[in-house]
């Protein structure tokens, strides 16, 4: 409950509306959640921890005039829950530290930012069955909003898939499709805001039950998630895994309406990249989601991209750059900052 704030809310009220909608649900890891001075996690059996942080700025990774605060929170925990879908883990536990402009905790529109916020990132919560568990919260020094959130999960000890695994002859598979999210960012930043149907942009699905086949099933030699793009992702993962790889243009799973350039350099699409040796039998659905094989690990260290003609071209990193403005290169005319 709101009401008209006559001064700003407290750090404790704030924690207090936190709690409330902390979600009770799937906390079977968490012993002691909101409230003491330490969160206490039980690690399943014979499982391992995985633990990622990430950082969202204002006017770097949103901007409140084209993200719905909803969004904010809900791509928030979306991209820490992409990186454990990455490893194949099971999500224990989220862990939000939040920094906000003194004038939003005195303001009604700020209160019901922070609430909005708040609630998108609960109901993924909900969704996933992940707890939030703790977190911390302060006063920002400037007037943009910093939200930090931090993932843990699990796998059975050993299991995790690693960038690192792929080998030559591997297949190469993606989740989804690629480039709505480009595609939905440029409608945003032109003021085109969609009425129904999808919002990959703003409310991303990660692939947390894929994940979790992954490492099941033992299907997949080695994994990234599809943060920054893909031809800049598929490039960490040949790195390291010290191999190359080739892409087969005709085989791209591209969103419908999204153009070739945002699906591979666009980014955010929260979709899973995997190599899985030639012999692996990989479905082309995995709880529901499509699955897509695009191309192949080759010996050397190249990225290429195969067109339908057969010709190949070097396929470089052309997706976010996380230092020294926001990409190598702008891809295509529809995409733009923010991420
Ligand atoms: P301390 O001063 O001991 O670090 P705090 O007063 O910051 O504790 O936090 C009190 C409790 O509220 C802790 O359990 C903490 O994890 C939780 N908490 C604080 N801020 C947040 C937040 N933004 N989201 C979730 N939990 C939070
Ligand atoms: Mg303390």
């Amino acid at each position: 409950m709101l009401g008209v704030m006559k001064r700003p809310m407290g750090e404790l009220e704030l924690i207090d509306r936190i709690r409330e909608g902390a979600g009770r649900r799937g906390g079977a890891g968490v012993a002691l959640g909101i409230g003491d001075d330490c969160a206490i996690l039980r690690l399943p059996k014979g499982h391992e921890l995985l633990v990622t942080t990430d950082l969202s700025l204002e006017g770097r990774h949103f901007r409140r005039e084209w993200h719905p605060a909803e969004s904010v929170g809900h791509r928030a925990l979306a991209r820490g829950l992409s990186d454990l879908a990455a490893m194949g883990a099971k999500p224990l536990a989220a862990f939000l530290s939040l920094g906000l402009p003194r004038e939003m905790m005195a303001s009604r529109a700020g209160l019901r930012w922070v609430d909005g916020f708040l609630r998108g990132l609960g109901w993924l919560a909900e969704e996933v069955g992940v707890p939030l568990a703790g977190g911390d919260t302060s006063e920002a020094a400037g007037e943009q909003v910093l939200a930090d959130i931090v993932l843990v999960g699990s796998t059975p000890r050993g299991r995790s898939l690693r960038r690192s695994g792929g080998e030559p002859g591997d297949l190469l598979y993606v989740t989804g499709t690629l480039g709505g999210s480009a595609m939905e960012l440029a409608e945003l930043r032109d003021g085109r805001r969609r009425r129904s149907g999808e919002h990959p942009h703003l409310y991303p699905a990660p692939r947390v039950g894929v994940g979790l086949a992954l490492v099941r099933r033992r299907l997949a030699s080695a994994a990234i998630d599809l943060s920054d793009g893909l031809s800049t992702d598929l490039g960490h993962l040949c790195r390291e895994s010290r191999v190359g790889a080739e892409v087969w243009e005709e085989r791209l799973p591209v969103t419908a309406g999204a153009n070739l350039e945002e699906a591979l350099h666009g980014g955010e699409d929260y979709e899973l990249l995997f190599a899985a040796p030639a012999k692996v039998r990989v479905p082309r659905s995995i709880g529901g989601v499509a699955v897509t094989a695009i191309g192949r690990l080759v010996p050397g260290r190249a990225v290429w991209m195969v067109g339908p003609d057969g010709m190949r071209k070097a396929l470089r990193p052309r997706g976010w750059e996380h230092f020294g403005g926001s990409r190598a290169k702008a891809p295509g005319s529809r995409a733009g900052k923010p991420r």
